[in-house]
């Protein structure tokens, strides 16, 4: 694969793009300018790859479009050294911004197909992620506190058993909704069981779906 000088072009455009969208962290802006997305897509669609928008993967899954992805990291407030649970790999386009920026990443996936091209291509790259295949439902207790927990999926609620798991003054930020559209939310750990809720509008994502998918998939 190649990081032509086309697709960084289009990339610096799209970092405008998003900036002018209203996302203003310097940060989050640059690890958008440095990973390049066409990588996590099939590079046939290198036009796509930079346009603002989301684009299906495989297994039914979609690549979260790129104002979301700086949207959602940017209310994480993620610095070097965060250490961050996602929830939902998918394509690993997420988790490699989460990289770039510093943060030590985990991220779980349940469709199996999804995560071994995640992971390849995440190494590939040279970032340092650790990658779960499994329900993400219940987190990774084992590796809590986080600073950080991002969820790229739809969930129903706000997954309570998740809180447990954040550091004091940690992050969660999670889509939250039943149908097709969700509030934005963040919730920040203010205490040992003092927990602050906020909406960030209004956004649309594939459903968090519970177990781990078995049988063969397609690819
Ligand atoms: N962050 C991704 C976007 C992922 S779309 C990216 O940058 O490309 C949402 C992903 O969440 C899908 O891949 C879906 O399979 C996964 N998912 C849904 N429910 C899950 C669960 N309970 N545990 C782990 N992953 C889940």
């Amino acid at each position: 694969m190649v990081d032509s000088f086309e697709a960084k072009g289009k990339r610096r455009k799209l970092v405008e793009e998003v900036r002018r969208k209203g996302i203003a962290d310097e940060r989050v802006l640059e690890a958008l300018n440095e990973v390049p997305r066409h990588y996590f897509i099939d590079p046939a669609f290198l036009h796509h790859a930079y346009q603002d928008k989301a684009f299906p993967i495989s297994s039914g899954q979609t690549i979260s479009q790129p104002y979301t992805v700086a949207f959602q990291t940017e209310l994480l407030n993620v610095q070097k050294g965060s250490k961050i649970l996602e929830i939902g790999t998918g394509s690993g386009y997420q988790a490699a911004i989460l990289a770039a920026m510093g943060a030590r990443v985990y991220t779980i996936e349940r469709h199996r197909n999804l995560y071994q091209q995640a992971r390849k291509m995440i190494i590939s790259l040279g970032y340092d992620v650790s990658f779960f295949f499994g329900d993400g439902y219940s987190g990774r207790p084992a590796y809590a506190p986080y600073d950080g927990i991002l969820i790229t999926a739809a969930a129903p609620e706000i997954p309570v058993v998740l809180l447990d798991q954040l550091a004091m003054n940690g992050r969660l930020v999670v889509p939250v909704g039943k149908g097709s559209v969700q509030s934005m939310m963040l919730v920040e750990r203010r205490g040992e069981s003092d927990f602050v809720e906020s909406r960030h509008g209004q956004f649309s994502f594939v459903p968090m779906l519970p177990g781990v998918v078995r049988g063969r998939e397609e690819s």
